[in-house]
């Protein structure tokens, strides 16, 4: 079973670049950061405040969520606009960082991978603790001022300095967390994707798998 996780911060390029070589490789893709973003979609709607830890994990065991590249359905309802939301977007980092939703979704995570067969999974702690031992491990990064710009182009209605503060908190919050922080997890391949192209990467990633063979 060939697992590939791609980790990094926001506006890294981790979405592109893991479609990309998904599609390449002939992998299904995984997006885990949209299965946070649905627990926190769901614990709003129902009036849960995200950082109140024992409702929130009370709620994540029994929520259905169906998580995948054009849809993403929980409880029945469609938020695959609403997660991408300032709302959800402001509010996942505190979601995340509650333990027993990532026992959760690393359980359902892994889950996933065994019946698809492997896959090419993002996330901020796919190399790290969901699937230490994936066949390539990549980190991305890119200079902040980049991420931002690239965050900014996708989110119309807020301004570029509201886009770049919000990240530069999600980011602090990320990486500060007690439970699985976002880190460069052992063995990866780092990339700096400032200045790169998709297809450049892609190449670059492909080119490390190859030795693994399987
Ligand atoms: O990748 P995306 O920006 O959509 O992720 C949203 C949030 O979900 C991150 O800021 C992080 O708090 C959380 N996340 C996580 N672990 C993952 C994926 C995402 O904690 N594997």
């Amino acid at each position: 079973m060939i697992v590939v996780a791609i980790d990094g911060p926001a506006g890294s390029g981790k979405s592109t670049v893991a479609k990309a070589l998904a599609e390449r490789l002939g992998l299904e893709y995984l997006d885990t950061g949209a299965m946070y973003r649905a627990v926190t979609f769901a614990a709003l709607r129902r009036g849960i405040d995200p950082s109140d830890q024992e409702p929130v994990a009370r709620m994540v065991r029994d929520i259905e969520l169906s998580v995948d590249q054009d849809q993403v359905i929980v409880d029945d309802v469609d938020a695959t606009i609403e997660i991408r939301g300032p709302e959800v977007t402001r509010a996942v980092s505190l979601v995340a960082a509650n333990p027993e939703v990532r026992t959760e979704m690393r359980r359902r995570q892994r889950e996933w991978a065994r019946s698809h067969g492997g896959g090419v999974m993002e996330g901020r702690d796919i190399g790290s603790a969901v699937f230490p031992d994936a066949s390539l491990k990549a980190y991305l990064t890119a200079r902040p001022a980049v991420r931002a710009q690239r965050r900014a182009q996708e989110v119309t209605d807020l301004d570029y300095e509201t886009v770049a503060a919000d990240l530069a908190r999600r980011d602090a919050l990320d990486s500060e967390r007690q439970h699985d922080p976002l880190v460069t997890p052992e063995g990866a391949v780092v990339v700096d994707t400032s200045d790169r192209t998709v297809e450049e990467i892609v190449d670059d990633l492909v080119a490390h798998l190859e030795p693994h063979g399987e």
